[in-house]
Protein backbone atom coordinates (compact mmCIF):
# COMPACT_ATOMS: atom_id res chain seq x y z
CA UNK A 1 0.00 0.00 0.00
CA UNK A 2 1.71 3.32 -0.97
CA UNK A 3 1.71 5.57 1.28
CA UNK A 4 0.94 4.05 4.56
CA UNK A 5 3.08 4.36 7.36
CA UNK A 6 3.26 1.20 8.94
CA UNK A 7 3.46 -0.80 4.97
CA UNK A 8 6.76 1.74 5.28
CA UNK A 9 7.31 0.29 8.69
CA UNK A 10 6.91 -3.18 8.21
CA UNK A 11 9.01 -2.87 4.54
CA UNK A 12 11.41 -1.12 6.43
CA UNK A 13 11.73 2.05 4.61
CA UNK A 14 10.85 3.61 7.68
CA UNK A 15 12.90 2.87 11.13
CA UNK A 16 10.98 1.54 13.99
CA UNK A 17 11.96 -0.23 17.71
CA UNK A 18 11.30 -3.93 16.30
CA UNK A 19 10.49 -5.86 19.55
CA UNK A 20 9.40 -9.07 17.55
CA UNK A 21 8.88 -10.12 13.80
CA UNK A 22 7.65 -12.77 11.83
CA UNK A 23 6.58 -13.73 8.40
CA UNK A 24 3.07 -11.98 8.85
CA UNK A 25 3.37 -9.70 12.09
CA UNK A 26 5.57 -7.38 13.62
CA UNK A 27 5.95 -5.63 16.50
CA UNK A 28 7.63 -2.40 17.69
CA UNK A 29 7.08 0.64 20.07
CA UNK A 30 5.51 3.37 19.90
CA UNK A 31 6.70 6.27 18.77
CA UNK A 32 5.00 8.49 21.68
CA UNK A 33 4.03 6.00 24.49
CA UNK A 34 1.04 6.36 26.68
CA UNK A 35 2.54 4.35 29.66
CA UNK A 36 6.08 2.95 30.34
CA UNK A 37 5.13 -0.06 28.06
CA UNK A 38 3.83 0.76 24.64
CA UNK A 39 3.57 -1.31 21.54
CA UNK A 40 2.18 -1.88 18.38
CA UNK A 41 1.19 -5.39 17.07
CA UNK A 42 0.75 -5.18 13.04
CA UNK A 43 -0.25 -7.32 10.05
CA UNK A 44 2.59 -6.30 7.50
CA UNK A 45 -0.30 -6.78 5.12
CA UNK A 46 -2.25 -3.95 4.84
CA UNK A 47 -5.60 -3.49 6.62
CA UNK A 48 -6.78 0.78 6.67
CA UNK A 49 -8.90 -0.87 9.97
CA UNK A 50 -10.33 -3.88 11.76
CA UNK A 51 -13.65 -3.16 9.43
CA UNK A 52 -11.45 -3.87 6.43
CA UNK A 53 -10.87 -7.58 8.13
CA UNK A 54 -13.12 -10.31 7.68
CA UNK A 55 -14.17 -13.92 9.40
CA UNK A 56 -10.87 -15.00 7.04
CA UNK A 57 -9.03 -12.79 8.54
CA UNK A 58 -9.54 -14.70 12.26
CA UNK A 59 -6.68 -16.69 12.05
CA UNK A 60 -4.59 -13.90 11.58
CA UNK A 61 -6.46 -11.78 14.13
CA UNK A 62 -5.80 -14.64 16.88
CA UNK A 63 -2.31 -14.35 15.99
CA UNK A 64 -2.18 -11.21 16.58
CA UNK A 65 -4.09 -11.19 19.81
CA UNK A 66 -2.17 -14.23 21.15
CA UNK A 67 1.40 -12.01 20.87
CA UNK A 68 0.35 -9.88 23.09
CA UNK A 69 1.02 -11.93 26.53
CA UNK A 70 4.24 -12.93 25.43
CA UNK A 71 5.66 -9.56 24.53
CA UNK A 72 3.81 -8.92 27.72
CA UNK A 73 6.17 -11.22 29.60
CA UNK A 74 9.17 -10.07 27.94
CA UNK A 75 8.43 -6.45 29.10
CA UNK A 76 7.89 -7.16 32.58
CA UNK A 77 4.12 -6.31 32.47
CA UNK A 78 2.25 -10.12 32.31
CA UNK A 79 -0.57 -10.99 34.77
CA UNK A 80 1.96 -13.28 36.87
CA UNK A 81 0.03 -14.82 39.57
CA UNK A 82 1.83 -14.43 43.47
CA UNK A 83 1.71 -17.18 45.59
CA UNK A 84 -2.16 -16.44 46.93
CA UNK A 85 -3.22 -16.19 43.21
CA UNK A 86 -3.06 -12.47 43.19
CA UNK A 87 -2.22 -10.92 39.49
CA UNK A 88 0.17 -8.50 39.68
CA UNK A 89 0.88 -5.77 36.68
CA UNK A 90 -1.13 -6.61 33.58
CA UNK A 91 -1.53 -4.64 30.27
CA UNK A 92 -4.29 -3.27 27.73
CA UNK A 93 -4.88 -4.65 24.57
CA UNK A 94 -6.65 -2.25 22.20
CA UNK A 95 -7.82 -1.53 18.77
CA UNK A 96 -9.15 1.87 17.70
CA UNK A 97 -11.32 1.92 14.34
CA UNK A 98 -12.07 4.66 12.40
CA UNK A 99 -12.60 8.75 13.44
CA UNK A 100 -14.86 8.10 16.50
CA UNK A 101 -13.03 4.90 17.85
CA UNK A 102 -9.74 7.65 17.98
CA UNK A 103 -7.57 6.00 15.22
CA UNK A 104 -4.49 7.94 13.47
CA UNK A 105 -2.91 5.63 11.50
CA UNK A 106 -5.24 3.64 8.94
CA UNK A 107 -2.89 0.01 8.69
CA UNK A 108 -4.55 -1.95 11.40
CA UNK A 109 -2.82 -2.12 15.01
CA UNK A 110 -2.70 -3.69 18.22
CA UNK A 111 -1.52 -1.56 21.01
CA UNK A 112 -0.18 -3.18 23.85
CA UNK A 113 0.11 -1.05 26.96
CA UNK A 114 1.34 -1.51 30.24
CA UNK A 115 3.23 -0.51 33.02
CA UNK A 116 3.31 1.73 36.21
CA UNK A 117 0.28 4.26 36.46
CA UNK A 118 -0.38 6.82 35.66
CA UNK A 119 -0.67 6.53 31.77
CA UNK A 120 -1.70 8.76 29.30
CA UNK A 121 -4.99 9.45 28.72
CA UNK A 122 -6.54 7.09 25.74
CA UNK A 123 -8.49 8.30 23.33
P1 LIG B 1 -4.09 4.96 16.63
O1 LIG B 1 -4.54 6.27 17.23
O2 LIG B 1 -4.76 3.78 17.25
O3 LIG B 1 -4.21 4.98 15.12
O4 LIG B 1 -2.57 4.80 17.03
C1 LIG B 1 -1.52 5.19 16.19
C2 LIG B 1 -0.28 5.08 17.05
O5 LIG B 1 0.84 5.07 16.18
C3 LIG B 1 -0.10 6.25 18.01
O6 LIG B 1 -0.03 5.75 19.36
C4 LIG B 1 1.22 6.87 17.57
O7 LIG B 1 2.00 7.35 18.64
C5 LIG B 1 1.89 5.72 16.85
N1 LIG B 1 2.86 6.11 15.82
C6 LIG B 1 2.72 7.04 14.86
N2 LIG B 1 3.82 7.10 14.09
C7 LIG B 1 4.66 6.16 14.56
C8 LIG B 1 5.97 5.71 14.19
N3 LIG B 1 6.64 6.25 13.15
N4 LIG B 1 6.55 4.73 14.92
C9 LIG B 1 5.91 4.19 15.98
N5 LIG B 1 4.66 4.55 16.37
C10 LIG B 1 4.06 5.52 15.68
ZN1 LIG C 1 -0.43 -0.22 5.47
Amino acid sequence: MDNCLFCKIAAKQIPSSVVYEDEELLAFKDINPAAPVHLLVIPKKHFSSLSDCSADDAPLLGRMLALAPRLAEEHGVSVAYDADGKPGRGYKTLINSGPDGGQEVYHLHLHVIGGPHPWRRLG
